[in-house]
């Protein structure tokens, strides 16, 4: 909740709401009884009704090749979603889920294969990111990089990652700008269109993995309902508004849609975009029917890219030892 719906669901003055807010958005304190400068009288009355503690941490891996914490949460209902934080130097990306599952059913993808469970909550979206700040013990002033890659399809539930969205970069709580924080979607045409007209700098990144249609509809069953052509329409629109450079995600699958033909079909998809491609060599999820491509046609096809005039750039793994990497969150203690 944003501070002025603290204030009016618990019937408190303004301030009190944005004092709330900070103790939780700023400062990570997610207990009543800490939030020292709140009245004694008022820290007892209003615990219940606290809009904390959506979620409860039943898990927390640490990769020791990076650094990377995954977190497993259990949510009121017991549905259980994942979260990752990944390091870079100084700097930590936060990895969130936008739902429990996803329905788009994604060939190569874990979480897609468990099936759609339900959407979150914006309070179940921004407390991954509080608790993960927690967890990792950064120093408070951080500002993480935030990616809607967890589990689920972010703009099949668009409203409470919207609203997510305004709890994150409010200037009270964690103040994280919007050029740190990027929207992934696999090709939802409504959810970018209406994305055109949100008023901020906010990043898209799309999830493409094959530039023609008939390899596109086996991979990614979306592509059926929204084809590669009124996607591209739908981008070029998103450009003409935002005037923001996208990322394209491409995820390399041995001999499925690495070769360097795949490359030039890509290339001449991207025509007429602002594009950067960020290859991501398929990370295993032992019982789907892919393997990863080897190092040489990973660079391969970058190369075929680089050549076609298209930047692209090869996401390098973290996390994968805990299985926190792209499309290996799954709630696996389900
Ligand atoms: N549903 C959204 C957000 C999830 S992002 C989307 O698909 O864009 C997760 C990213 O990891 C997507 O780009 C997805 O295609 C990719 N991915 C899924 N499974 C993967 C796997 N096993 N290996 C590498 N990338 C994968
Ligand atoms: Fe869903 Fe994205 Fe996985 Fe596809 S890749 S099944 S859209 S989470």
């Amino acid at each position: 909740m944003l501070p002025e719906e603290i204030a009016e669901a618990l019937d408190l003055p303004p301030f009190r709401g944005k004092q709330l807010f900070q103790w939780l958005q700023k400062k990570q304190v997610l207990t009543l009884e800490h939030m020292t400068d709140l009245p004694a009288s008022m820290r007892a009355t209003h615990s219940p009704a606290v809009p904390v503690c959506a979620l409860e941490m039943v898990k927390q891996e640490l990769s020791e090749q990076s650094g990377a914490v995954k977190a497993l949460f259990s949510l009121a209902d017991g549905e259980m979603i994942e979260s990752v934080l990944l390091r870079h130097g100084a700097r930590a990306t936060f990895c969130l889920s936008s739902q429990a599952g996803c329905p788009l059913g994604c060939a190569f993808c874990a979480t897609g294969m468990t099936g759609f469970r339900r959407n979150l909550s914006p309070a179940e979206i921004v407390e991954q990111a509080l608790r993960l700040h927690h967890a990792a013990a950064l120093p408070p002033d951080t500002t993480p990089n935030i990616v809607y890659m967890g589990m689920g399809e972010p703009f099949c539930n668009y409203e409470a990652v919207i609203k997510s969205i305004h709890i994150l970069m409010h200037p009270a709580g964690m103040h994280i700008g919007a050029r740190k924080i990027t929207v992934s979607t696999v090709g939802d045409v409504p959810g970018i269109l209406r994305f055109a007209e949100e008023p901020w700098q906010v990043r898209l990144s799309i999830s493409l993995h094959a530039a023609t249609d008939t390899l596109r509809d086996q991979l990614t069953p979306l592509n059926k309902r929204y084809p590669l052509a009124a996607l591209h329409d739908a981008l070029q629109t998103y450009q003409q508004k935002r005037r923001r450079q996208i990322t394209i995600e491409y995820t390399l699958l041995n001999e499925v849609n690495d070769a360097p033909a795949n490359a030039a079909d890509l290339a001449s998809y991207l025509r007429g975009l602002d594009a950067v491609v960020n290859l991501i060599p398929w990370n295993p999820a032992p019982e789907l029917p892919f393997a990863p491509p080897s190092a040489r046609r990973v660079t391969a096809f970058a190369q075929a890219l680089q050549a076609a005039g298209v930047k692209a750039t090869v996401r390098k793994e973290r996390g994968g030892d805990i299985n926190a990497a792209c499309g290996q969150l799954r709630a696996a203690n389900r």
